[in-house]
């Protein structure tokens, strides 16, 4: 094709264009905010101040696009270390048994868009263009273009063959798709209610919590569930979020920030609360629902419109699936655009394509919410046998290392869930979970 042109230019946006300019003699990258200069906080993606954890699937699926991409980022002071193993996992203070599962980074999540930008800006026929889509023409069953506006795009029309909306959670398909004449996909949605609140420390050069190089410590409470994460990051820093739900969520008070981290049962987090080399006031951050559109079930779509990432599904972050869907969502472009699919068709191939790995992933985390009291919203199937076997591994995943492994491997989407109820493992895991916790 000769233009297609790729709406938003954060992680999923990236990725799409990285996987087009495969088909694509010209790549025309849209966002509205500036992207010029280096790894720096921006409005479009205020979700950049927290923590950011790439599953070692996604980093696989990066290198992959991008070779010797976690090199540079290691080189430029990215962490790179095994997630099962240098990052200690803590269940209400009772810390689970190292299990390697490959490699993960460890970095913010402004300086891993920054490398994954400059890669895609240097890819040849790609074009970035500050502006701001604001919708979408179309011509015989098709879409055409995209209008934009922005200080130096008012009004333009970009022709294309081919448009990806990666305009995350916020999209405006819904309303783009209305005023071309066509049903927007059905949604579900699950409410979380979740807020995130985050400061950085200075971290000296190999510092360790408590012999650990990363930390995520969670409390097993249906009623008052909290977490709270210290992960190195570039520039000589410690990341440090909290969480918590519904009227738990923390507040941008640095006294409410310390008392939490006072209040962690992971002993090694507590010096959080007091250590006087923090650089920066606390941000937070508000999640209240989680959201997905089935386009596969859409009867009619115009053709040449794709959508990636969270304009497709956005879950609850704190199991850290975002950006590697979007890595998934990328490869599933890339596999239809290769199978020969005229891009000015309806692209039902690939929606019906991303239903299994949206499915798998959506009803891990919504599965997961659902065990919280004030969750409420579309319930997936099962969700009692998932409850079951999910308890079951919080227990056996503190004793058994092969379980925790395999726990892990599902959680970073190397491992498909089945494999969590597959009854040997079931059998493992209920004679591991009638073992006597480890002391703290
Ligand atoms: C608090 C929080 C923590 C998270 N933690 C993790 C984590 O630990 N691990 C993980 O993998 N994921 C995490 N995520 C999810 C992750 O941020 C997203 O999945 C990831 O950024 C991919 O999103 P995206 O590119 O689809 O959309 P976004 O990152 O939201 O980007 C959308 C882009 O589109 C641009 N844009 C929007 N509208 C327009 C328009 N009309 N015209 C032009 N440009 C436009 C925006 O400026 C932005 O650049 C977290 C999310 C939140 C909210």
């Amino acid at each position: 094709m000769d233009r297609a042109v790729v709406l938003g230019g954060s992680v999923a946006g990236l990725l799409a264009a990285r996987v087009v300019t495969d088909h694509a003699s010209e790549v025309v990258l849209v966002e509205r905010d500036d992207l010029a200069g280096g790894p720096a906080m921006r409005k479009g993606v205020p979700q950049g101040a927290h923590v950011h954890g790439l599953l070692a699937r996604g980093l696989e699926q990066i290198e992959a696009l991008f070779p010797g991409i976690t090199q540079e980022m290691f080189e430029d002071g990215a962490e790179v270390a095994d997630p099962g193993i240098d990052l200690r996992w803590f269940v209400d203070g009772q810390a689970k048994p190292p299990a390697g599962i490959g490699l993960g980074v460890s970095c913010t999540r402004p300086f891993l868009e920054w490398h994954l930008r400059r890669r895609v800006a240097a890819l040849k026929g790609v074009r970035v263009v500050r502006g701001r889509a604001e919708g979408l023409t179309a011509s015989a069953g098709r879409v055409d273009g995209v209008t934009l506006s922005g200080a130096e795009q008012e009004g333009e029309h970009v022709g294309a063959d081919l448009v990806v909306d990666c305009t995350g959670k916020s999209t405006r398909i819904d309303a783009w798709l209305d005023a071309m004449g066509y049903v927007a996909a059905p949604q579900r949605k699950v409410n979380v209610g979740l807020g995130y609140a985050t400061r950085f420390f200075a971290r000296a050069p190999d510092e360790r919590l408590g012999g650990a190089r990363a930390i995520i410590s969670i409390t097993d409470d249906v009623n008052r569930a909290r977490g709270a994460v210290a992960f190195p990051v570039e520039g000589g820093r410690w990341l440090v979020t909290v969480g918590g739900y519904d009227q738990d969520r923390p507040s941008s008070d640095p006294a409410d920030f310390a008392s939490r981290l006072e209040a962690d049962p992971c002993v090694a987090l507590r010096q959080f609360a007091h250590r006087d080399d923090v650089i920066s006031d606390v941000a937070t951050y508000r999640y209240p629902v989680s959201v997905r559109r089935d386009f596969y079930r859409c009867r009619r779509l115009p053709g040449a419109l794709i959508g990636a990432g969270d304009s497709i599904a956005s879950f609850n972050p704190i199991y850290g699936q975002g950006m590697t869907s979007a890595t998934l969502h990328a490869a599933a472009l890339g596999d239809y655009l290769g199978s020969g699919a005229s891009p000015h068709e309806p692209a039902m191939r690939y929606f019906k394509k991303l239903r299994p790995l949206v499915n798998s992933v959506w009803t891990l985390s919504t599965s997961a919410d659902f065990r919280l009291a004030h969750v409420t919203g579309d319930r997936p199937r099962g969700l009692w046998v998932t409850h079951r076997v999910n308890d079951l591994y919080t227990k056996a995943t503190l004793q058994d290392a092969t379980l925790h492994g395999l726990f892990l491997r599902v959680l970073n989407l190397q491992e498909r869930p089945e494999m969590m109820a597959r009854p040997d493992n079931l059998v493992r895991a209920y004679l591991a979970a009638r073992r006597a916790p480890p002391v703290a």
